[in-house]
């Protein structure tokens, strides 16, 4: 059985790793970033082309199966795959790592309200983590932000007082605090992505007083099974009639 492994994070390479070459596995990446590090086995990148697209690819492809290992934030993927293995009768799951604790966190549904709470409790320098897609309801703030991104986020986008810090995890407790202390950040506005990779920043920011801002993740469509570690999706995969 050939299983698509939609993929972009690190669980997607860690699975792969676990998984090829015993199993027929082709990972698929969105082709966001530039350089991406490719999981092992075959990769195809780009977009499937929605719904359609999508549908029309794993039927060509011989598809029997597909491991959703995408961000917990690519919503639209995931909805995607979930419709489209439900019309075919096909074996899906996700992969999500736990979400973070969010104890002491201020909790908002979306980065539309993140940024109405900065507006609305006066914040003056915010330490942006919510990724090039996740800047636009800030634009017209006049609050000082140090954004933290991968990839550039449209120029259009940015607020007019900010500093754009391009870099990717992992990242650790003394420098999160040190960054933190020097930009004299008062609130930290992020994503619940979970993970070890960029966790550092909460206990920074809770041991140093800074407010935290945490987006709610998307909630995963109805009746999906999903699993939260590489070992129990190797181990679903393991169960696949093959
Ligand atoms: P999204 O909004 O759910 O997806 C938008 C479109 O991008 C999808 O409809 C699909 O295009 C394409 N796409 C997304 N993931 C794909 C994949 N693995 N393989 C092929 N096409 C894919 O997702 P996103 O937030 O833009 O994230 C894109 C990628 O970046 C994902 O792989 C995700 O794991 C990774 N990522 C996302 C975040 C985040 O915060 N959202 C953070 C870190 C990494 P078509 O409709 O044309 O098929």
């Amino acid at each position: 059985m050939r299983i698509l492994l939609l993929g972009g994070t690190g669980e997607a390479r860690a699975l792969a790793a676990r998984l090829h070459p015993d199993y027929d596995i082709i990972s698929s990446l969105a082709g966001r970033v530039p350089d991406p590090a490719l999981p092992a086995g075959p990769v195809r990148i780009g977009g499937f082309g929605g719904v359609a697209g999508l549908r029309q690819w794993l039927v060509d492809k011989e598809i029997g199966a597909v491991v959703d290992a995408t961000h917990p934030f690519a919503a639209t993927m995931t909805a995607h795959a979930a419709q489209v293995c439900t019309e075919l009768g096909m074996p899906y799951l996700v992969l999500a790592r736990p979400a973070w604790d969010t104890a002491g966190a201020m909790r908002v549904g979306s980065d539309i309200q993140a940024g109405h709470i900065v507006a609305d409790q006066h914040y003056s320098r915010v330490f942006l983590t919510t990724g090039r897609s996740g800047v636009a309801p800030f634009t017209s703030s006049h609050a000082w932000f140090l954004i933290r991104v991968v990839t550039p986020p449209d120029a259009v986008l940015l607020p007019c007082n900010h500093e754009v810090l391009l870099s990717r995890g992992p990242y650790n407790y003394a420098d999160e605090c040190a960054l933190l202390r020097d930009n004299r950040i008062d609130v930290l506005v992020t994503k619940n992505s979970g993970g070890e990779l960029t966790e550092a920043k909460l206990k920074a920011a809770a041991d140093l007083g800074i407010a935290i801002v945490m987006i709610d993740r998307p909630p995963l469509p109805a009746g999906v099974d999903a699993v939260g570690t590489v070992d129990e999706a190797a181990a679903w995969v393991a169960g696949l009639e093959r």
